[in-house]
């Protein structure tokens, strides 16, 4: 039993449609599924991924319009990582983002820049020999693709605080002081990276990470886990059906939102690989709000006729 790297990263949004133009029309990712909060029915759950919603490559957003921009601070993710193939990859991002005014950064072999709402994130390539999570974006060459997440970046005060728990959930240390980790299973891993903290508070807000969830096979694995981060004195909430995949979540010692979320269900639940994404879905217990539902979410183009059209 091992974690087998993210399996997906939740993030907000008050801006559904700019959202989607940025991750789908920019960035070339797939919407993979657009359902709505299960917790708050009347806004967006938007899942971008893979072309076939690959846990390890699903970024998603709660859209919560009009929402206040954030800010990460203190116990908050505050970058995303993703791989890419090559240093040529890195080259076509560079150019691309700069040609759709998205200021880039470079620190070495990475590239680093925000999307619209502020939310960072990072390029880069890892090697390594965890499969390619690719979409096929009509305007991004295949080898030049996201190819899923390589971890997160998160604030902590005192990383060193989470060492029980993140060696109770099988993580391994990268060096002394506790400020990398690797997440390994026999398929994939993802790294967390904890970075010292602005003095200035974080805020949950537009543009901000809301939680992250680690991959896990099913059920059984759930369970077995909820019990060690427990024993390591995670407070975990039973197991919640989210759909596509079943979820503990907890927080970590310095206030990152933790979820386990298995692999065992997946965006093909309620459709198939072909039209992923293209028909709103909603759960069983929300189908009655169908139509109220419906009239108080803002429209969404088609996301893959929007990627045909210049970005921005
Ligand atoms: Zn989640």
């Amino acid at each position: 039993m091992a974690i087998e790297g993210l399996h997906h990263i939740t993030a907000i949004t008050a801006d559904a449609p700019g959202n989607l133009d940025f991750y789908v029309g920019v960035l070339g990712l797939r919407l993979v599924k657009k359902t709505v909060n299960f917790d708050e029915p009347s806004v967006y759950h938007l899942y971008y991924g893979d072309e076939v919603g690959a846990p390890g490559s699903i970024l998603t957003f709660f859209e919560f319009p009009g929402a206040a921009p954030g800010r990460a601070g203190d116990g908050m993710v505050h970058t995303i990582r993703w791989r890419v193939g090559s240093d040529a990859a890195i080259g076509f991002w560079h150019e691309r983002l700069t040609a759709t005014g998205v200021p880039v950064d470079r620190d070495g072999g990475v590239l680093l820049f925000r999307d619209p709402e502020g939310l960072s994130h990072e390029l880069l390539v890892a090697g390594g020999r965890d499969a390619p999570l690719a979409a096929h974006a009509p305007d991004v060459p295949d080898e030049h693709a996201l190819q899923g997440f390589h971890g997160v970046r998160a604030y902590a005060a005192l990383p060193d605080r989470g060492r029980p728990l993140l060696s109770a959930l099988g993580m391994r240390p990268e060096d002394d002081r506790g400020e990398d980790w690797t997440a390994a299973g026999a398929e994939r891993r993802a790294h967390l990276r904890y970075d010292r903290p602005p003095t200035e508070r974080g805020v949950q807000g537009a543009g901000t990470v809301h939680h992250i969830a680690w991959s896990v096979a099913d059920d059984a694995e759930l369970l077995a886990l909820r019990e060690r981060a427990g024993a390591a004195g995670a407070r975990a909430t039973p197991i919640v059906d989210r759909q596509y995949f079943h979820s503990v979540y907890f927080r970590e010692p310095s206030g990152v939102l933790f979820e386990l979320a298995s692999r065992d269900i997946g965006f093909t639940f309620d459709e198939p690989v072909a039209s992923l994404g293209s028909t709103l879905k909603l759960p069983p217990q929300h189908e009655h709000l169908r139509a109220a539902v419906e009239q108080s979410l803002t429209p969404l183009p088609d996301p893959r006729r929007r990627s045909d059209a210049p970005a921005r």
